[in-house]
């Protein structure tokens, strides 16, 4: 800012002082030219000393605390989604998984607990690799955060793993999870038609009926008005089910308008065209 001051003074001094005595015609034309050229040439030198300073490392920051936190807030954290693998019983984690939570991710770091079953939590971005491989290492599985669709909301299985369908629960949940989409996706199983009402609330819920599965498509969990899923299509097998659920992910990222909801955009297209495009 100093430098800029003087700057000033050097530009105006000259010619503060030459232009009343030129008035006069006391002023020689070449000395007048030759003053001109002195501004101009002191201004340039006085700026180059500029180049001679220093800025202060980050250590030396008087305020270092916000200089890191701001440098966080300009996108050098990450959120990513952690869940352990869908089995019998619900979301279970071991102890050991929280321990390595707690280990890799740090204190300072914020550790959300959302709605569909992923723990959302925040990292350093350099340090994204090297956490992730020993969240995986310790049996987690660790999916991106944000408009994506989300790991297989699934039921506890309580009719045992194979009535109740926990392998075609896995093999879906591999097929989708982590799929980038217009806005987040949500997909809800159950293992029989007891447990119906959460997957209904969903995007999509698949509801195991026997030895097949029924597909409903446009659920609707958020305000007072919650709307309940329509079924798309019933009787899907198992080897058929992945496909039909990334056929209808798909075809919803090729035609939704913007960042249309995924139950604003069956609304819109109907379930026929949905269908007939899908199955
Ligand atoms: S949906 Fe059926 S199998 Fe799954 S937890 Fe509920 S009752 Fe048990």
């Amino acid at each position: 800012m100093s430098n800029i001051k003087q700057n000033l003074f050097l530009a105006l001094g000259y010619k503060t002082l030459g232009i009343p005595i030129a008035a006069t015609g006391l002023l020689a034309p070449w000395v007048a030219g030759a003053a001109m050229a002195l501004s101009l040439v002191s201004v340039v030198l006085n700026a180059l000393r500029l180049r001679k300073l220093k800025c202060a490392k980050p250590s030396e920051h008087p305020k270092n605390d916000v200089f890191v936190e701001r440098s966080m807030l300009m996108g050098e954290t990450i959120k990513i989604a952690v869940t352990p693998v869908i089995q019998g019983g619900g979301s279970l984690f071991t102890p050991e998984q929280f321990a390595t939570i707690g280990k890799v991710v740090g204190t300072d770091a914020k550790i959300e607990m959302t709605s569909f079953k992923q723990l959302y939590v925040e990292i350093p971005l350099e340090r994204r690799e090297e956490i992730v491989a020993s969240l995986q290492q310790s049996g987690l599985e660790v999916y991106p955060a944000g408009f994506v669709t989300k790991s297989l909301i699934a039921c506890n299985f309580c009719k045992g793993a194979e009535e109740a369908g926990l392998e075609t629960a896995r093999i879906v949940n591999k097929a989708i999870a982590g799929i980038e989409t217009p806005t987040p996706i949500k997909v809800g199983y159950a293992g029989c038609a007891l447990g119906t009402s959460e997957p209904l609330l969903k995007d999509i819920g698949i509801v195991k009926m026997r030895n097949t599965f029924d597909v409903y498509i446009g659920g609707e969990a958020k305000g007072l008005k919650a709307v309940p899923a329509k079924l798309l299509v019933s009787g899907v097998s198992e080897e058929e089910l992945p496909q039909v659920i990334t056929k209808i992910i798909s075809f919803y990222k090729e035609n939704a308008k913007g960042k249309e909801k995924f139950n604003r955009f069956v609304d819109r297209i109907t379930l026929e065209k949905i269908s007939a495009n899908c199955l």
